[in-house]
């Protein structure tokens, strides 16, 4: 079919139902897409009625685009499509070419005529059509669970004929609902956190926190391939790399170590927060799963919270370890945090932590460290990296 027009037709679910917004979403998806694509053969981008089409160089073009496709937010399925004239008899001389190799007992058809001045319906395309069909190769039309779909979609560009879908995440495009704090720790939960946020339409900015150089940097350099590979759903992130190392000394000096972990935790959250507020993100993220582990009690979790000036989300909140790791695995993610590293979190834990921290105590522990200024040494400390995606990598400081 090389000299055949063709597009990447993309589809959404829910950007259709809301409303007011649809606009906004619309845009922002098409600019993701834009940004997707780069540099992967698509020509021009346009949108149709409750779809999206990008328009290929050449079909050459098509295995690249398909594999960037099924990583954008907010696309539910897609498909490679055929620009024909919009003339029926036309389309009918094609069908031989467009069917050769595929063998089916039912099929339907399903027009949808977008121009609405083409003289036909999409009842009378879809009888006229199904019959020269049915003429062609003997199959039988069945509009439930056909073997073949034929999709017609009349434009005001041409006629558009596709068959197979690609189903792809849907959500939302990344950057409608707002920015978020993922506290990163290169392990398992936290990535699959990020990408469940992101699939929500939030843009992630990531925070890791170390102690380098008490540990080494193996925790850092999990982190730095892991926004590497998360970047590929938002196309820019920034990774903050925060030093813990300092208050991880001050609190073993003061506070037993019991309570060590969960005084960690309350340091990490005010300074994801303060580093949240400085690039206007809403809300912080974190991996945590109900029990999971000593510090993931709803006890423990309500001390946490009781720090933030800002909403925690906990997207794995319900999720089983099993059910985690498989998500890993199919994002790609799981091969990297499974490697070993030095964690910040185990430098001077005991091996019982506190389950059931009690907030009156953290209170008094904290009153014999200086938060505040601890919080804003680390924070200054704090060095960036930037990220894009599809290019290169480029650090900054
Ligand atoms: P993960 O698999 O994400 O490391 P985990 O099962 O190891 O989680 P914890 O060590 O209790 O559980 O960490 C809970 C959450 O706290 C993590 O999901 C992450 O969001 C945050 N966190 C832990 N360590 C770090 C770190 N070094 N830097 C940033 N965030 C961290
Ligand atoms: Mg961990």
């Amino acid at each position: 079919m090389d000299d055949l027009k063709s597009h990447a037709i993309v589809k959404t679910h829910e950007l259709a139902l809301k409303g007011k917004n649809r606009p906004w979403f619309m845009r922002k998806l098409t600019d993701n897409l834009r940004a997707a694509t780069r540099g992967a053969g698509v020509e021009r981008i346009w949108k149709g009625q409750l779809m999206v089409g990008l328009t290929l160089s050449d079909e050459e073009a098509w295995p690249e685009v398909q594999s960037r496709l099924k990583e954008v937010f907010g696309v539910a399925k897609f498909y490679k499509a055929y620009e024909l004239p919009q003339d029926l008899e036309g389309l009918k001389a094609r069908m031989p070419g467009f069917l050769e190799g595929r063998s089916f007992k039912s099929f339907r058809i399903t027009t949808n005529r977008a121009d609405k001045r083409f003289p036909m319906n999409s009842e009378a395309v879809n009888r006229d059509l199904g019959s020269f069909v049915q003429h062609l190769t003997g199959a039988q039309v069945k509009l439930k669970d056909p073997e073949l779909s034929i999709y017609v979609d009349i434009q005001t560009i041409g006629i558009l004929v596709y068959f197979d879908e690609v189903k792809a995440h849907g959500g939302l495009p990344v950057g409608v609902s707002g920015k978020v704090a993922v506290m990163l720790s290169g392990g398992i939960d936290s990535p699959v956190a990020a990408w469940q946020m992101m699939k929500r339409g939030c843009q992630a900015m990531y925070v890791h926190f170390h102690s380098y150089p008490l540990v080494d940097r193996t925790s850092i350099e999990k982190a730095v391939d892991l926004v590497e590979h998360l970047t590929k759903h938002q196309y820019e992130s920034n990774l903050f790399m925060a030093p813990l190392g300092e208050i991880q000394k001050n609190i073993i000096l003061t506070c037993p170590p019991s309570y060590r972990i969960v005084l960690y935790r309350r340091f990490m959250v005010r300074i994801t927060e303060a580093l949240a507020r400085r690039n206007r993100a809403k809300a912080i993220v974190t991996g945590e799963s109900c029990g999971q582990v000593a510090s993931q009690t709803l006890e423990n979790i309500a001390v946490v919270d009781e720090c933030a000036g800002m909403p925690i989300l906990r997207p794995l909140i319900g999720a089983n370890k099993e059910e985690i790791v498989d998500l890993a695995q199919n994002i790609g993610t799981f091969t990297t945090s499974i490697l070993p590293d030095q964690d910040c979190c185990s430098l001077f834990v005991p091996k019982r932590p506190e389950t059931k921290a009690d907030l009156e105590t953290v209170l008094r522990l904290e009153e014999t460290l200086s938060v505040d200024e601890m919080v804003d040494e680390a924070v200054e400390k704090t060095e960036r990296r930037h990220f894009t995606s599809p290019e290169a990598t480029s650090a900054t400081r």
